[in-house]
């Protein structure tokens, strides 16, 4: 623990220096913040996850839990075309996209359109077993970002809250295998969460080994670099003492960049300006629903630039993002 410790100080140093000269630099160079017309585009299409990750307010998520209308979304996909979009994701603030039954339905809808070149998301892959592997590497989806443990099944309970390691491994194991015979048609990016493990002990385990044999991914690299710093979702979740709270970086007239590139289509048809924090969807940021506006009038309505340009012109900061640690440069 103690040389964990250690690295995670020089991690928090190197990385306060870095932000310091960033904020530095950008503050003083307007062009950084950048409003894109047509963002790029998180589509939430479910708020179910099969997961209770020690740092996600999914438990405590206030909106009920369901996928989102698929003539809602086939509506605001080709709205999103018609405005010139190109970038979409199946990224959600709460929810695992494995856990929407319509998922692979909604890819080919998406990549129907030769406009959208890439399509993936971040999930856990607890569910990927439920999926006919031909069908889901042909369906479009064409990059993953997998939040996962390689050392055990206690290590594994203690992140994600429930007993899935097997499973999951197995999914992880069976993914990696299948691109290697679709030619790497899948960009795979493994996400190894933080374990209160010593750094040698995970790079030890047999199923880190395992895993990293299949991957040209530096795994080693990733868990020698790992942080213990995450964000604690604006005060919701109470980490553990192995996990530290991301410091405020400062923000004065400096807006984030969610709310500049990405918007969000939340499951219950909600558009947000913040794509990742805003986990009950009720805050300011919200621009406004499917079911009463056209996704290009929200994405293109004054709030949403309103909320872009305050902050940058007089630095007004939204409330949801005075005290959000996830804030981004
Ligand atoms: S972090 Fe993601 S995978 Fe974990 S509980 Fe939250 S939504 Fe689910
Ligand atoms: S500061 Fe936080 S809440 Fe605000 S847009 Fe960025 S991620 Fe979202």
């Amino acid at each position: 623990m103690a040389k964990n410790a250690w690295h995670n100080f020089i991690i928090l140093i190197s990385r306060s220096f870095h932000v310091a000269m960033r904020f530095i630099e950008f503050t003083f160079d307007k062009s950084h913040f950048i409003y894109e017309l047509v963002p790029k585009l998180s589509v939430e299409t479910t708020n179910i996850c099969s997961s209770k990750c020690v740092f996600c307010p999914n438990a405590i998520m206030k909106r009920p839990r369901e996928h989102l209308d698929m003539m809602l979304f086939k509506k605001a996909i080709d709205e999103f075309v018609k405005l010139g979009g190109t970038i979409v994701s199946f990224n959600t603030t709460i929810g695992d996209p494995l856990c929407d039954p319509y998922l692979l339905e909604r890819a080919r809808f998406v990549r129907g359109y030769s406009q959208i070149k890439s399509l993936g998301f971040v999930t856990n892959l607890q569910l990927l077993h439920k999926y006919n592997i031909d069908d889901f590497f042909n369906s479009g989806i064409n990059w993953l970002a997998i939040s996962i443990t390689l050392s055990g099944k206690d290590k594994y309970r203690e992140f994600f809250g429930i007993d899935a390691y097997e499973q999951t491994l197995n999914n992880l194991i069976m993914l990696l295998k299948t691109n290697q015979r679709y030619n790497n048609k899948i960009k795979v990016v493994i996400d190894i969460k933080p374990t209160n493990e010593r750094i040698v002990d995970r790079i030890n385990h047999p199923d880190f080994q395992l895993v990293n044999s299949l991957t040209k991914q530096d795994l080693v690299a990733l868990v020698e670099r790992m942080s213990y710093y995450v964000d604690d979702w604006v005060g919701a979740c109470k980490l553990p003492r192995y996990l530290k709270n991301r410091p405020l970086y400062p923000r004065f007239f400096c807006p984030c960049r969610l709310l500049g590139n990405t918007a969000i289509i939340f499951s219950n048809g909600k558009v947000g300006a913040c794509s990742c924090r805003d986990f009950n969807a009720d805050s300011e940021l919200i621009l406004g629903s499917l079911k009463e506006n056209d996704l290009s009038e929200l994405l293109q309505s004054d709030k949403r630039y309103r909320i872009f340009s305050d902050w940058l012109k007089y630095n007004k900061v939204p409330n949801l993002c005075r005290k959000c640690s996830h804030y981004l440069y």
